[in-house]
């Protein structure tokens, strides 16, 4: 996961919108709002963890991934 500032419009792989945020996640080329960045499975905000994990275009926490 790498937070960046961004540089271009980018759409948020959750929810669709353009990112205005100064700030967006991206993980492998995908990107999201911080307040979008939630697990798929517990709906966990995953902003404020040191991980997440990404797998068929879903995010997880870490404890859902590892399942
Ligand atoms: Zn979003
Ligand atoms: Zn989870």
């Amino acid at each position: 996961m790498i937070i960046t500032q961004r540089t271009e419009l980018r759409i948020c792989t959750a929810c669709g919108e353009p990112i205005a945020d100064k700030y967006l996640f991206d993980i492998d080329g995908c990107a999201w709002h911080g307040s979008c960045l939630r697990c798929s499975v517990c709906l966990t905000l995953l902003e404020r963890q040191p991980s997440c994990y990404f797998r068929d275009r879903q995010v997880y926490c870490r404890t859902d991934y590892i399942k």
